[in-house]
């Protein structure tokens, strides 16, 4: 059973975080018990969660460089039921210096989740959009990757690099690590997007999810709102795509 998921893509403006919180309030509505961790110190800014990052005294940051730190006592109730948020601010820009040189520093979040873990269905990973070693730290903590990719064209260049360390990953320290490929940001009146979606299955086939994320200003709005889609348009078009992507996630993933 796979439970823990990073998004990740160097890319940024792709919809990770977005994914993070409408994929997570898809699980719950499937009864699911749901923790977001931001692993991106910007995270809070674009999310949909509604939450001020500057509210936050200790976050993942001290979970990260302290490994005697509670990390339970960080996590947030957020105003969707069974929806945990577990976040970050930007003390957690630096963490990657700190890190460096570390003993086992590629494992470190996987150890600093290790306590939680039991206690949800489902912990979903917003990665920052870089290749540095919070990046790194997600696919060794995670047992799925899913890589948000717009669907425009050159965004298939991007990959290379990204597939190049998830290869390290499975290799060096967690063989089962599986990729999925998730096409968000769709917009069918560019001309290139039938092509992009048509390269993406034939690369990467079955590891495609099924369902596509289209384009649509509802998703800004719903930020604004501080509210995932789900809740801010409930029956948007949108709202429905990502409900479909968590049957699929529990129906095929697990
Ligand atoms: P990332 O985390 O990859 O940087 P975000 O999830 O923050 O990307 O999305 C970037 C911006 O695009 C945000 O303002 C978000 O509200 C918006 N957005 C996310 N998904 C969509 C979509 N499918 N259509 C239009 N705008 C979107
Ligand atoms: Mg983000």
């Amino acid at each position: 059973m796979s439970k823990l998921y990073a998004l990740t893509n160097q890319k940024g403006g792709v919809g990770k975080t977005t994914t993070c919180a409408c994929l997570g309030t898809a699980f719950t509505e499937l009864g699911k018990r749901v923790l977001v961790v931001y692993l991106d110190p910007q995270a809070a800014l674009t999310t949909s969660l509604g939450f001020d990052p500057d509210s936050f005294e200790q976050t993942i940051y001290n979970a990260l460089i302290d490994d005697e730190f509670p990390i339970k006592g960080v996590i947030t109730e957020t105003k969707v039921h069974n929806l945990f948020l577990l976040p970050s601010n930007l003390d957690l820009s630096g963490v990657e210096g700190e890190l460096i040189g570390e003993i086992g520093w590629d494992r470190t979040l996987k150890d600093a989740l290790s306590p939680i873990v039991k206690g949800y269905d489902f912990i979903l990973i917003d990665c920052p959009p870089s290749l540095g070693l919070l990046t790194t730290n997600a696919p060794m903590a995670a047992e799925r990757v899913i890589i948000p990719v717009q669907s425009e064209y050159l965004a298939l260049r991007g990959l290379k690099q990204l597939n190049r360390i998830i290869s390290k990953v499975q290799k060096k320290g967690n063989p089962k690590l599986k990729v999925k490929i998730l096409r968000t940001m769709h917009d069918a009146r560019t001309a290139h997007t039938k092509e992009v979606v048509e390269e993406l299955e034939r690369v990467f086939g079955p590891q495609v999810y099924q369902p596509i994320i289209k384009r649509t200003i509802k998703f800004a709005d719903s930020a604004l709102a501080g509210e995932p889609i789900l809740i801010y348009a409930g029956r948007s078009e949108g709202a429905e795509a990502y409900r479909q992507l968590a049957k699929e996630v529990l129906k095929n993933d697990r």
